[in-house]
């Protein structure tokens, strides 16, 4: 596993043998920049993953929030209807979950 620098005046991370010389975000100087304990490394690699999945589980639920608001919209008959219904509200329920989920792991570094 490469090091991980973390940038202590905006948060900025990169991956290097060394720190880079200025942040390529905010300018500060090679001196601002913490290499991350492997644990806290591990820990924000795996983040990686697990964001991704929750930005494609929002696109996706997005996706059938839609489809169900344009199935709901036909209204060919009640048993249909209560399908887009649930449909669209468990997804609404799933996405927030993952926004919140993505906006906890930012607060914790984790990202
Ligand atoms: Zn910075």
């Amino acid at each position: 596993m490469k090091k991980l620098w973390k940038c202590s005046v905006c948060g900025f991370t990169m991956e290097g043998e060394e720190a880079p010389e200025t942040c390529p975000k905010c300018g500060a100087p090679h001196e601002k920049f913490e290499a991350l304990s492997e644990e806290t490394a591990k820990k924000v690699y795996d983040s990686y993953v697990t964001n991704d999945i929750h930005m494609e589980l929002v696109t996706l639920t997005e996706k059938i929030i839609n489809l169900s608001k344009k199935g709901a919209e036909i209204n060919l008959d009640p048993a249909c209807l209560a399908i887009f219904e649930k449909a669209e509200a468990a997804c609404y329920v799933l996405k927030e979950m993952s926004k919140a989920e993505i906006a906890g792991h930012i607060a914790k570094g984790k990202w």
